[in-house]
C-alpha cells in the first residue's frame, strides 16, 4: 500500500463512539483503522439500522442498534464515553442527532467530537410551525456559534468537517494565497481571523461559490419513484427542502425578491423564502465548464462569509457572497424534478450508488474565488470512482472527499487537544490538507475567463448588471 495510506496520525487513548454507519460512517471507518491507534475493544457503533452490519463483523466493531433520541442520549452514550485512560473520540455521522447536545455532553465527558454538518434533532427539518428562519443553517450555527463564545475553553470539538462544509474552508485559504501571490500582492501570510479577511479584501474577492459537479453515474438507469444520489439522500433532502441561504456580500447592489434578513445573530447570511435546492444559480467547474448549480444551503456559506469579514454585522466593511452551486448526479437532479415536479413530496424508496454500481464519473468539488483582479479561480478536487476505488472501501468519490476529512479533523484534534470548539475555517488549513491530500485525487487550480455574462445569447429580455459581471443578480437563474 500506498505509503501515505499507512501513515500514523495519533493514538485516540478512550473509546471510539460513532453515531450513524450510513454511506458516511461506513467510508470512515477503515481510515480510523489505518491511521489511528486506538483500543479495538473500545470502538463501537450505534445505528437503528442494522443493514451495513455484515462490515462491522468483518472489522470486530461492536454495533448497538438502537436510535439516539433526545431522551435517551445521556443515558446510553455517557457509559459508552466515559473513559479511565484518557479522552475517546465521539465521531457523529447520523442524521437527526443534535450536534450542539451531543457535542456539550462529549465535552462535558472530556472527550473529543467531531461532526460533518450541525444536525438537529428529528422533526426539525419539516416543522410547519417554525418559520423560515428558524429552520435555516444560520439558525443552527447561531447555537454552536452560542456555545463556542459561552464555553470557549476546554476539550476540542470540531463543528462541520467533512468536505462541504468542512475541506471547503481550507481549499479557500489555499486559493487565496496562489491569487494574491499570482496578482504580486505584497502581503504576509495572516495568522488571525482578520488577517485572513483583510487579506481577502485586498485581493479584491468579491465572492465564492462552492463549486460542484458530481459527474459519477450509474450502470442501472434511475427508475421512477427512486429518489437516487451519491451520499445521504435523508441528509440531501432536509437541507435541500431548507430555504436557500447565503453570505451575503457587501459588493452586492441588489437583493431577491424572496430575500430576508435574519432578526438575530452574525448577520453574515441573508436567506430566500423558496427551498434551496430548487434555487439555480449560474457557476463554472473545470471539466465540463459553465453549468447550473442548486443554492442549497450550506453551513460554509455562513461560515466562510462571517470569518472573512472586515467589521461587524450588517454595517460591515467587506465580506464576500459565498453560496453553494450544487450540480449533484445526473440521478440526483431527475430525482429533484421529480420531487419538486410532485409538490416536495419526498419518494418512498432511496437509494446511495456505491462503489459497485458507479461506472464512471468524478466529483469535481472545489471553490471559485470571483470578482479579482483574475478574474475567478477554482481549486479544488477531481477525485474519480476509479481512484477512489484504488484508495479505500466501502465508498464512493463523493464519500472519500468527507471520509478524509473527518480523519484530517480527527487528527488535528489529537494535535490541538484543547481547542475548544472550532469550525474549519478555524483550523490550520496547511496541515489539515496535509492529512487528507492523499484522498483527494487530482487537486488542481484552474483560472477562467468564465462570467455568469458570458455566453448569454440575449434572444430573450433579461434584467442584468452589465457593469458587474459577478452581481449575484446575473448569478441567480
Ligand atoms: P446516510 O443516510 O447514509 O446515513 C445516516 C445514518 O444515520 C443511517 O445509517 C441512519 O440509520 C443513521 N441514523 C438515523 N437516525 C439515527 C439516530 N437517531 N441515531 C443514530 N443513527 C441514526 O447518511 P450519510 O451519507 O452517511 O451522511 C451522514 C451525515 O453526514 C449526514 O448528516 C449528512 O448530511 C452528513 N454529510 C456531510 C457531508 C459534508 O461534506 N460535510 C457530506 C455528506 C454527508
Amino acid at each position: 500500500m500506498n505509503h501515505a495510506l499507512n501513515k500514523n496520525y495519533g493514538a485516540i487513548q478512550g473509546p471510539i463512539v460513532m453515531i450513524g454507519f450510513g454511506s458516511i460512517g461506513r467510508g470512515t471507518l477503515p481510515l480510523i483503522e489505518r491511521h489511528f491507534k486506538f483500543d479495538k475493544s473500545q470502538f463501537v457503533v450505534i445505528d437503528p439500522d442494522d443493514s451495513n452490519q455484515e462490515i462491522l463483523k468483518r472489522h470486530e466493531v461492536k454495533f448497538i442498534k438502537a436510535a439516539v433520541t433526545k431522551d435517551n442520549y445521556k443515558e446510553l452514550l455517557t457509559p459508552l464515553l466515559k473513559s479511565e485512560k484518557g479522552p475517546g473520540f465521539c465521531v457523529n455521522l447520523s442524521v437527526d442527532v443534535s450536534s450542539r447536545d451531543v457535542m456539550n455532553l462529549c465535552r462535558n465527558l472530556n472527550t473529543f467530537y467531531i461532526d460533518t454538518v450541525v444536525e438537529p434533532w428529528a422533526g426539525f427539518y419539516f416543522n410547519s410551525k417554525i418559520n423560515a428562519s428558524e429552520r435555516s443553517n444560520y439558525a443552527l450555527r447561531e447555537e454552536i456559534i452560542k456555545e463556542q463564545k459561552n464555553n470557549p475553553e476546554g476539550i476540542t470539538a470540531i463543528s462541520c468537517c467533512g468536505a462541504n462544509p468542512g475541506m471547503v474552508s481550507w481549499f479557500v485559504k489555499q486559493a487565496l494565497v496562489t491569487i494574491a501571490q499570482d496578482s504580486k500582492i505584497n502581503f504576509e501570510m495572516p495568522k488571525t481571523r482578520i488577517e485572513w479577511a483583510k487579506l481577502m479584501q485586498k485581493v479584491g474577492v468579491k465572492g465564492i461559490h462552492i463549486a460542484e459537479r458530481d459527474s459519477q453515474r450509474s450502470k442501472n438507469p434511475k427508475t421512477p419513484g427512486v429518489f437516487v444520489n451519491t451520499w445521504s439522500v435523508e441528509g440531501f433532502v432536509s437541507e435541500g427542502m431548507q430555504p436557500a441561504e447565503l453570505g451575503w456580500g457587501t459588493f452586492e447592489k441588489w437583493l431577491p425578491k424572496t430575500a430576508k434578513r435574519h432578526e438575530f445573530g452574525c448577520q453574515a447570511a441573508i436567506y430566500l423564502q423558496q427551498p434551496g435546492a430548487n434555487t439555480k444559480v449560474r457557476s463554472w467547474c473545470p471539466t465540463l465548464g459553465a453549468q447550473y448549480g442548486r443554492l442549497v444551503t450550506h453551513n460554509e456559506s455562513i461560515s466562510i462569509a462571517d470569518y472573512f469579514t472586515v467589521g461587524e454585522s450588517i454595517q460591515a466593511e467587506y465580506r464576500p457572497t459565498c453560496h453553494y452551486a450544487y450540480h449533484p448526479s445526473n440521478d440526483a437532479i431527475l430525482s429533484l424534478e421529480e420531487m419538486f415536479g410532485n409538490t416536495g413530496f419526498v419518494q418512498k424508496e432511496h437509494h446511495i450508488l456505491d462503489e459497485n454500481e458507479i461506472v464512471s464519473g468524478i466529483d469535481e468539488l472545489g471553490v471559485l474565488l470571483y470578482g479579482h483582479g483574475k478574474n475567478a479561480y477554482w481549486y479544488g478536487s477531481q477525485l474519480s470512482i476509479e481512484e477512489t476505488r484504488k484508495l479505500a472501501p466501502y465508498q464512493n468519490a463523493t464519500g472519500l472527499q468527507v471520509t478524509s476529512a473527518v480523519v484530517a479533523g480527527m487528527a488535528w484534534a489529537l494535535e490541538n487537544p484543547t481547542a475548544g470548539i472550532v469550525e474549519a475555517d478555524e483550523m490550520d488549513y496547511k496541515r489539515c490538507l496535509e492529512f487528507q491530500m492523499p484522498y483527494l485525487g487530482p487537486v488542481k487550480g484552474f483560472y477562467t475567463d468564465w462570467t455568469p455574462l458570458k455566453n448569454r445569447p440575449g434572444f430573450y429580455p433579461e434584467d442584468l448588471d452589465t457593469t458587474d459581471p459577478w452581481q449575484f443578480k446575473n448569478i441567480l437563474v
